[in-house]
């Protein structure tokens, strides 16, 4: 996770040439006028307060703003960037959403074209957390939308990829960043938290974070090595609970002077052009944990308890 420092360097910087072209332009004003509008909105109280919000509900409220993938989950301490703010947040529920960036747009990444499909593609989670945050509250719900590049001052107040873990879209891959099951690696997060009472998603391993530990496809095509190449020997059904991490100082310092780089979610396998394909990738790596890693690690378990590594970078 990106300490508080890191964070405010990343929201601070204007990859070379995103400003560049009337489309980049249009899209730079389009995001800053949401961050504003979702600031607004964000303070206003609904007038009457509804306190249970049934899933089906929300499902046609998602279908009707064009969210395709989302999940549900609480907010614990450890989600909130900033601990000045765990009052406000800690134990809501929040909606976590998932859009996809165009593949053959950011295929040619780092290049202007793909720093365009970056920011078309915060535009478009923009949209849909500002459309279902005024319906939400409209309707009397009591809550905050999270702009995926925070608020008009560059706030950030939660941690999305944890959450996103955690409501059972995906997992952590070696590039630190999420991937999502269906929509693989080349996504963006943005979230509605709410104060109701709403069924929540739990996480779920299907072995990615574990398939990680062995592929390392994404390592060579870090043009700086900020991706670490080390082994991971412990037992893989501890590879959950570790925290991928890359060299943030080396990736900052290419990814700002070169488009928002993005190689390595470009170059991720899980990360082709259909997402038919993904879902097959997925699908096979899910059969190999639970076929052969997981049963193994059973065994190993009942003979001689598990030698817990734990790896921190
Ligand atoms: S964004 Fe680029 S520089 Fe940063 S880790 Fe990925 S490939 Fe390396
Ligand atoms: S390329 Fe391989 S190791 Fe890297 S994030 Fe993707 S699946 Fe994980």
């Amino acid at each position: 996770m990106l300490n508080p420092a890191n964070q405010e360097r990343l929201s601070k910087i204007k990859p070379r040439g995103t400003t560049v072209t009337d489309e980049q332009k249009r899209l730079r004003a389009r995001l800053i006028n949401q961050q504003k509008n979702l600031d607004l909105l964000n303070l206003e109280n609904p007038r009457r307060l509804k306190r249970v919000l049934e899933r089906q509900e929300l499902n046609e409220l998602l279908e009707e703003v064009g969210v395709k993938r989302f999940g549900v989950t609480e907010i614990s301490k450890e989600e909130v960037f900033l601990v000045s703010e765990s009052d406000r947040f800690v134990n809501s529920k929040v909606i976590v959403l998932v859009t996809k960036q165009d593949y053959s747009r950011m295929n040619s990444a780092p290049s202007l074209e793909s720093a365009t499909e970056i920011l078309h593609a915060y535009a478009e989670a923009g949209d849909k957390t500002l459309k279902l945050t005024s319906k939400l509250k409209s309707l009397g719900y009591d809550v905050w939308g999270h702009h995926p590049l925070g608020d008009r001052f560059d706030n950030h107040f939660l941690l999305f990829s944890p959450l996103a873990y955690k409501a059972g879209l995906g997992e952590k891959g070696r590039t630190g960043l999420f991937i999502d099951f269906k929509f693989g690696s080349l996504v963006r997060l943005s979230a509605i938290s709410i104060n109701a009472e709403i069924e929540i998603d739990q996480p779920i391993d299907r072995g990615i974070s574990a398939f990680c530990a062995r592929c390392k496809y994404c390592v060579g095509n870090c043009p700086v090595s900020a991706i670490t190449n080390r082994d991971y020997p412990f037992p893989l059904q501890v590879i959950p609970s570790v925290d991928y991490k890359i060299d943030f100082d080396r990736c900052f310092k290419y990814f700002e002077k070169h488009f928002a780089c993005s190689l390595c979610t470009v170059k991720c396998v899980l990360n082709q052009p259909t997402v038919d394909e993904i879902e097959k990738r997925v699908k096979r790596i899910e059969n190999w944990y639970t076929n052969w890693v997981l049963p193994t690690l059973t065994i190993k378990s009942e003979q001689n308890g598990i030698q817990v590594d734990v790896i921190s970078d």
